[in-house]
């Protein structure tokens, strides 16, 4: 028997997402999540800017740290750069770079 008010869904109210994070806030779904770490700019509450916004406080994006947010797999292992998780523990950016050194041929 499963229980559903565990998977509920903090943003969307969804219950049937059974995949997703933990977050302070509560059970965050993994498409809200998606979306969540897709949002970036300057933090409304620390003012520092580029920052990956995934909290959420009075509808308005934060940072992971005035969220509270402890997720290893949004900061990037090699560049340390915040980003939504795109490759084991790399970014977007340094996932573009490894494709692109990989498919330039050698002249
Ligand atoms: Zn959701
Ligand atoms: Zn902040
Ligand atoms: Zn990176």
């Amino acid at each position: 028997m499963a229980d559903t008010s565990k998977y509920h869904c903090t943003r969307c109210n969804d219950e049937q997402q059974h995949r997703g994070v933990r977050w302070p806030e509560g059970f965050v779904c993994r498409r809200c999540y998606q979306q969540a770490t897709r949002r970036r700019g300057t933090c409304p509450r620390c003012q520092r800017p580029d920052r990956l916004l995934p909290g959420l406080a009075n509808d308005q994006p934060i940072c992971t740290d005035c969220a509270g947010i402890d997720d290893p797999r949004l900061t990037c292992t090699r560049c340390g750069d915040q980003d939504e998780p795109h490759r084991r523990g790399l970014c977007a950016r340094c996932c573009l770079t490894d494709d692109l050194t990989a498919e330039v041929p050698r002249v």
